[in-house]
């Protein structure tokens, strides 16, 4: 966190330094998609050598998940083509207005523009050889998206579940939850609340995102239960299916 002088932040375990929240997912087959295109899009697809990507799935609007679609520009000119944006249509409304420039007709091409094409989720999708399943989340008041590939399932942002999703939620090799800090927060899990819905969804492995600097990696790692542990940037994970 900017300007915090706190022990996490100053921490040199690599695991403490956190980019903002996203992960990329690739078949067996080669289809590649990217779950939300946050600020850091671009520091991470050069760390983690993300050169392309069929589509980008989005959960919600919010700035941290959707402020580096610009970078979108070089995915354009490395496969020749538009890049194809899921989305819900409150979702869509925001990406429209924050990007205005880039729908705007009168906007110079000169500089150089993103190409997207945005497709409303209304239920089940496929990409390639994916198919993906909305699971709606409660993100505070809003329900936003979390997504079902095969047996992984990915809910970052999760302050509840409501129980018309829990139904897609069972036989999970791997999930991904939300749980911000141990103080409990109107839009996002606590650490007590993420792991209580682990254990209600009972995955494999679960897998928690989108923390904050109250929670170390190390030190809040060693009093998760079993199953549960924090992920970390860069973390690579197989899923397998039956
Ligand atoms: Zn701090
Ligand atoms: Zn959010
Ligand atoms: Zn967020």
């Amino acid at each position: 966190m900017i300007g915090c002088e706190c022990s996490t932040c100053r921490s040199d375990d690599s695991r403490d330094r956190r980019l903002r929240p996203s992960v990329f997912i690739q078949s067996d087959s080669g289809t590649r998609l990217l779950v939300d295109a946050g600020p850091d899009l671009r520091a991470q697809a050069l760390a983690y050598g993300v050169t392309r990507v069929e589509a980008i799935i989005f959960t919600h609007g919010h700035a941290d998940h959707i402020l580096g679609l610009d970078d979108v520009r070089r995915f354009n000119s490395v496969m020749q083509k538009p890049m194809p944006l899921h989305a819900d249509e409150v979702t869509l409304g925001e990406i429209r207005r924050m990007f205005g420039y880039v729908f705007d007709a009168q906007t110079p091409k000169g500089g150089g523009l993103p190409q997207l094409e945005l497709y409303a989720i209304e239920g089940p999708f496929t990409i390639g050889d994916q198919r993906i399943e909305p699971v709606p989340i409660w993100h505070g008041k809003r329900q936003i998206l979390g997504f079902r590939i095969g047996r992984f399932a990915y809910l970052t942002d999760c302050s509840g579940i409501p129980e018309s999703s829990w139904p897609l939620l069972g036989d999970l090799e791997v999930v991904v939850l939300d749980a911000l800090r141990e103080r409990p927060h109107p839009t996002h899990f606590s650490l007590q609340e993420a792991i209580e819905a682990a254990g209600r969804i009972g995955a494999g492995r679960t897998y928690l995102t989108h923390m904050c600097h109250d929670l170390p990696h190390a030190a809040t790692c060693e009093r998760l239960p079993a199953h549960v542990t924090l992920a970390y940037d860069g973390l690579r994970v197989d899923v397998r299916e039956h």
